[in-house]
């Protein structure tokens, strides 16, 4: 791998391909996989990550909002795209790039259905979702004769499939209120079925889903996290190749004596001897300021070094006293051993909140 001369997110494809071999490993050959690549691929390239998993047979792509799913489809990405919250006030847009839509009450059920009777459509494809104890988006079981006889009042629509959301498919100390969920989608997918007289797709299962529960992996389970190389846990985590490395350079070199303080309201005061190095990355690039005043950590040259005092919009300041470096040397902020999860615990938080903020300012580079 070239050494950084910026800072620079390195996307690691054919880590991309072993994490999808080793999670479609857990389905059995029917069972269809979907790739979730919202929020940009999970903070990667949403559309060099689609149309990769496209080559590799990936059945079905999710994003959350409609604009998402425009760009993969200028990106040439021909699969299904499930958009899993969908707004109203863009529907028009989404039948115009033939996505499909995530409809979870009444409210967006019928304007989605009046605005594709508008638009001609005929048996436009459309997903149910219901909600089994997440308490976030989805209809009630009690909902079921209601949305089948709208159905059956319409041409506009068909439903490609039924899904529901695991909330905490990675805890085991959870996992009775999960089976509870599962038998709950059983039985709401059976009477829905019934009611609307033809089977879509059932799909319920995210990334620990997949690994903890595969009595509920459906017809089609949909994985975000695992792809880009986080199984929410240390065992899985072996398991899977985190895809990407964030590679930043040393600036500037100083040496701070005893009594000095360091960056924005001298947060850092040194009560010694110190040599500092200032790096190209801030929280605009996705380092946000909880990971400051001595948090988290980067790797220079193989050895631990520490943010120190406040993180800026463009800049860090890391502790290299003991450190053998010199300015224009590569830093490593995260990668595949120093990881974006360990690098997350620091600030008390999770892989997919630091992956997902690397922001659009950081240089993308595929590695094929
Ligand atoms: C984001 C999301 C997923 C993917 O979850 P992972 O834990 O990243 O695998 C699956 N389903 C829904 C509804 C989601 O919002």
């Amino acid at each position: 791998m070239p050494k950084a001369q910026e800072t620079v997110l390195e996307i690691d494809l054919k880590a991309l391909k072993y994490n999808f071999e080793h999670l479609k490993s857990k389905l059995k050959n029917n069972t269809k996989f979907l790739a979730v690549v919202k929020a940009f691929g999970y903070g990667s390239e949403a559309c060099e990550i689609a149309t990769y998993l496209q080559e590799l047979n990936a059945d079905y792509f999710a994003v959350a909002y409609i604009n998402e799913g425009v760009a993969l489809r200028r990106a040439g990405i021909t699969k299904p795209i499930l958009v899993l919250h969908p707004q109203a006030v863009n529907f028009k847009t989404l039948i115009a790039n033939c996505l499909e839509p995530s409809l979870y009450n009444a409210k967006v059920f019928n304007e989605f259905i009046t605005i594709a009777s508008a638009e001609k459509q005929n048996d436009y494809p459309i997903h149910i979702k219901f909600n089994t104890g997440l308490n976030r988006l989805g209809f009630w079981e009690n909902d079921v004769d209601y949305i089948s006889s709208k159905l059956r009042a319409t041409k506009a629509v068909k439903v490609a499939s039924v899904f529901s959301h695991l909330a905490a498919s990675e805890d085991l100390n959870e996992k009775e209120f999960t089976l509870n969920q599962i038998e709950s989608f059983k039985s709401i997918s059976e009477d829905f079925i019934k009611a609307i007289d033809y089977k879509p797709i059932l799909h319920m299962c995210n990334t620990s889903g997949i690994l903890n529960y595969p009595e509920a992996h459906f017809d089609m389970v949909r994985s975000g996290i695992g792809l880009y190389g986080f199984g929410n846990s240390a065992k899985e985590n072996q398991y899977l190749k985190p895809i990407a490395t964030l590679k930043t350079i040393i600036s500037q070199i100083h040496l701070i004596e005893k009594n000095e303080t360091v960056g924005y309201n001298r947060a850092f005061k040194s009560n010694g001897f110190l040599k500092t190095a200032t790096l190209p990355v801030g929280h605009a690039d996705g380092i946000g300021r909880q990971y400051g005043n001595g948090n988290g950590f980067v790797t220079v040259n193989g050895q631990k070094a520490y943010i120190i005092g406040n993180v800026c919009m463009d800049m860090i300041m890391i502790n290299i006293t003991d450190i053998d470096c010199k300015e224009g040397d590569e830093v490593i902020v995260f990668d595949a051993n120093h990881t974006a999860e360990n690098l997350a615990e620091t600030a008390n938080t999770i892989s997919y909140e630091l992956i997902t903020a690397i922001s659009q300012r950081v240089k993308r580079i595929l590695l094929k």
